[in-house]
């Protein structure tokens, strides 16, 4: 079977968040068993070295045309497309600029949109698998060219649906009659990802909990009638990482790699000796992470004064809303034994989980979550708000594998609570050390997810076949 894998982002050419990380780890993990071919846009701060032009051709837009050049880096079994187009590769990040969101990523992702369907159509792929707003278009494209392949839509944060104005048809040029309540017409705004639920054959999400949950009011952000009219091709898989990237015993992030607690102790030790924390005895508590209301970030602040009085040390790295920065910046200008960093790092990051003793992820709502999951790879026991993904892969019965810390309420008493939990739990030595070892043999990989998508794609597939005799 042909498969195109569509994503704005993937790890480690266009990164914001853990749809990068996805859609690296997921294509990787199922060109074992399929023909796989994977594009993202060329953006403007990408390099063209080491790629090669492959085709160029037009596509249009209502009564506009633009070219599109597509580049390929084939390697191993990872076929990479990367699409050129006008706007779309002409800017220096992907999405936003300190002004805000780009005023014209309608345009952008409706031309990155028709350029994939137009690459899918070329390959014959069988199923096209978008993800999230800036590919759900390809749903719609495919339908209207009545393309004889399937979609698959994975959502993997609700919260963002690509929401436009009523103008936008016009400028990408999408017929009228697609502006309705079963279409993409979204109290009276564009809805781009509403397109893609309603017209791809089979819409999963992140987490069996966050699948469960997005049909609520609480979680739906609005769509959650919507989606569960659709409930019938509905379903939740939960995400892995790429345990390649994400190797402790391998990775060169690190001061020390290691592959049991004594070497770990030694990435404390280096990094409280380039940083301002003092005393690598104290329990480390980290949180790496966008500064978002979503990632309760606001909690942590609330929480800060009293969590701080405790005998212990912590480290936020974070980027994202200005107000978020500041608190953290004022809050660690008071305190020794608080330090943050105002920014995106990968590398500091690795050396964050391998350095903590446990992660903070008091998240509000968490479609899947990859932070914990690395975590417990790097033996940093996680403590996380029981909701969505987190609650499918951190555990507290000891028979499960993925062991952390779980609070119910998302409040501030619930997370001081949780965190005395864990710093009772430090003190047990015997009892902390064999949960740090039992989670870092855990399997986190996306083999087992992996597998659930392909019997989609072949459900999908022989189903279509079938119709055809
Ligand atoms: P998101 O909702 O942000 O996509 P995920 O948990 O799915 O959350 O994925 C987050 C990914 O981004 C992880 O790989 C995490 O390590 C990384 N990450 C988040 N914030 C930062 C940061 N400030 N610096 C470096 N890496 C970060």
């Amino acid at each position: 079977m042909k498969v195109l894998f569509a994503s704005s982002e993937i790890f480690p050419y266009a990164k914001s968040g853990g749809l990068a990380d996805v859609a690296d780890a997921l294509p990787r993990a199922l060109s074992s068993y399929t023909e796989l071919y994977s594009v993202i846009p060329l953006y403007g701060f990408m390099s063209k070295k080491g790629l090669q032009l492959s085709q160029s051709f037009e596509v249009s837009l209502g009564e506009e045309k633009y070219k599109i050049n597509l580049y390929t880096k084939f390697q191993n079994t990872l076929n990479l497309f990367f699409l050129e187009a006008p706007l779309l590769s002409e800017t220096k990040t992907l999405y936003c600029d300190k002004d805000g969101d780009y005023a014209d990523n309608d345009l952008r992702f409706a031309i990155f949109c028709k350029g994939v369907v137009a690459l899918a159509e070329r390959l014959h792929v069988e199923v096209l698998h978008l993800n999230d707003w800036h590919t759900s278009l390809c749903a719609l494209f495919a339908k209207e060219q009545k393309l004889v392949l399937k979609t698959v839509l994975t959502i993997h944060n609700l919260a963002y649906q690509g929401l436009f104005e009523r103008e936008t048809l016009k400028k990408i040029g999408i017929d009228e009659k697609y502006f309705t309540m079963d279409g993409l017409e979204f109290y009276g705004k564009v809805n781009f990802l509403k397109a893609g639920i309603a017209y791809s054959d089979a819409v999963t999400t992140v987490s069996p909990s966050y699948a469960k949950e997005i049909l609520t009011s609480e979680f739906g952000c609005g769509l959650e009638g919507f989606l569960t009219h659709h409930k019938a091709k509905l379903s939740g898989i939960l995400n892995g990482i790429n345990e390649v990237v994400f190797d402790p015993r391998s990775d060169k992030a690190l001061f020390a790699s290691y592959e049991n607690i004594e070497r770990k102790y030694q990435n404390k030790v280096a990094l409280h000796k380039t940083s301002k924390l003092k005393d690598p005895r104290r329990p480390l508590f980290v949180m790496i992470t966008r500064l978002v209301e979503q990632k309760g970030i606001d909690l942590v602040l609330e929480s800060m004064e009293t969590l701080l009085q405790n005998k212990l040390n912590l480290f936020i790295i974070g980027e994202g809303e200005a107000r978020f920065a500041e608190q953290l910046q004022t809050l660690s200008l008071k305190h020794e034994n608080f330090e943050f960093f105002n920014g995106y790092d990968e590398v500091l990051s690795h050396q964050l989980y391998a350095a903590a003793d446990f992660l903070l992820m008091p998240s509000r709502f968490e479609p899947c979550g990859l932070n914990q999951m690395i975590a417990m790879r790097y033996g940093t026991i996680p403590i996380v708000h029981a909701t969505g993904g987190l609650k499918d892969s951190v555990h507290e019965d000891k028979s499960k594998c993925g062991q952390g810390i779980l609070f119910k309420k998302q409040s501030k008493q619930a997370l001081l609570l949780a965190i005395k939990r864990a710093l009772t739990f430090k003190k047990e030595k015997k009892q902390f050390e064999s949960m740090v070892s039992f989670n870092m043999q855990c399997d986190f990989s996306f083999e087992q997810s992996a597998l659930a998508y392909l019997k989609i794609y072949e459900s999908l597939v022989s189903v279509h076949a079938a119709l055809l005799l």
